[in-house]
């Protein structure tokens, strides 16, 4: 039988890409990204990558660097990634019906069909950037984990010209011997410490090693990783993603919250928007906790949290935004400064299991009116119609200075073009 054959197509410094395609004058200028409420780095262009910023460092210190070299520093626009994200997938799916969506930038993709994978490939890296803006990189391999590892080589080796394609034994085993093995997909500090222990500090060291022996001292997943280095598939495609058990909406505030209004507030949209995450996913959750606590930092730390049944389970925005403001009451303690608030939601199930007592709720009515409540909002853009308990003003709202138009979601946002 002829062996299995992946890929995997990965967007560029997706959030700077995303960026950079409303705003072509970025194109050759240094982009960082920032984390909620405008703390960390999150994603670099290839200019500051070269700078030496690292992944994830506060940009308070990084400051001075900034002005130096005119980095363009944006705060996250999630509704513009996450649509941009959108627009990718469907090309990909229109192109290849057998991929799983593995995060925001990323999609695995089965290529057995295909005549020619690597041809294949490079179409579709070309029509993802004609129809979308965002460059990507393929790496292509006989599992996932290699398919992931090509990737890596296909976006810092530019001979590559963007599609690596691992399947000869020779390419593959000079890939493998460059590639240390903390680079590799699913090894983190732990694994990496037990992988040099057995003297492997390259892939292609730790793909000699016996994945029999090391299931015995270790676990199943090291010999699965081993396998699928030597190309051995143990990862299949997930199509169907598994269905989530938990959902958590949380935040941290733009200012420290004194004012307990502010907080019941805070925390009744974030219920919405739980709620209606659920009913997006079909699910119903059987419990909520509330939390809330001030900064870490400073002395007079605090942290509490409370937890409720929601009987019958449900997805319902009223009974969300009740039990949730129940919770915050009861949470909340006068004279802090309140840093952070969040909702999480537990055992989520799925409609049709779990038991529903009828007795005391009208289900069909209330799902009737959560349904026109959601069509409204996916109609107009999100929050168009909402409940009073969300408040209007919402000064807590996370810092989001440097914020780039929503330039595919809000109408009034959209770029103009002007035609001579
Ligand atoms: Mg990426």
């Amino acid at each position: 039988m002829s062996k299995p054959i992946y890929a995997l197509i990965d967007c560029n410094n997706f959030y700077c890409s995303c960026e950079r395609v409303f705003n072509p004058r970025l194109a050759t200028q240094p982009v960082i990204v920032l984390s909620n409420n405008d703390g960390c780095v999150v994603a670099r262009s290839e200019e500051v990558k070269a700078m030496g910023i690292p992944m994830g460092i506060p940009v308070f210190k990084i400051k001075e660097l900034i002005t130096k070299y005119n980095i363009n520093v944006f705060s996250s626009n999630y509704a513009l990634y996450g649509d941009m994200s959108r627009r990718v997938q469907s090309i990909v799916a229109q192109a290849i019906p057998h991929h799983q969506i593995y995060s925001i930038d990323e999609i695995f993709l089965r290529l057995d069909d295909d005549l020619d994978p690597f041809e294949s490939a490079k179409k579709l890296r070309a029509r993802v950037l004609q129809c979308t803006g965002i460059p990507t990189s393929i790496g292509i391999a006989h599992t996932k984990t290699l398919a992931k590892l090509a990737n890596l080589h296909a976006k810092k080796n530019l001979k590559f010209e963007g599609v690596c394609d691992a399947r000869s034994t020779a390419l593959l085993t000079r890939l493998r011997r460059q590639t240390p093995v903390e680079s590799i997909w699913g090894i983190g500090s732990a694994l990496t410490k037990v992988c040099h222990r057995y003297g492997a500090s390259t892939a292609e060291a730790l793909s000699k090693l016996d994945p029999a022996s090391l299931r015995k001292a270790h676990n199943i997943g090291l010999e699965r990783l081993i396998r699928e280095l030597g190309e051995v598939a143990c990862f299949e495609l997930e199509t169907a993603p598994a269905p989530q058990k938990s959902c958590a909406v949380t935040r941290s505030f733009s200012h420290p919250v004194t004012d307990k209004a502010e907080m019941l507030e805070a925390v009744a949209t974030y219920a919405t928007r739980a709620a209606e995450k659920c009913r997006e996913n079909g699910q119903v959750a059987q419990a909520m906790q509330v939390f809330m606590h001030t900064s870490p930092h400073r002395e007079e730390y605090t942290w509490d949290a409370l937890c409720a049944q929601m009987s019958p389970p449900n997805a319902d925005t009223s009974i969300f935004l009740k039990t949730a403001r129940t919770l915050a009451n009861a949470c909340w303690k006068a004279g802090y400064r309140y840093k952070k608030a969040g909702v999480i939601l537990f055992d989520l199930s799925t409609h049709h299991q779990g038991s529903l007592n009828f007795i005391s709720y009208d289900a069909s009515k209330r799902e009737q009116t959560m349904e026109t409540l959601d069509a409204i909002n996916h109609k107009y853009g999100r929050n168009s119609l909402f409940f009073g308990a969300q408040g209007i003003n919402a000064s807590w709202r996370m810092n989001r200075e440097h914020c780039s138009p929503h330039s595919t979601t809000v109408l009034e946002e959209v770029p103009i073009v002007k035609a001579k």
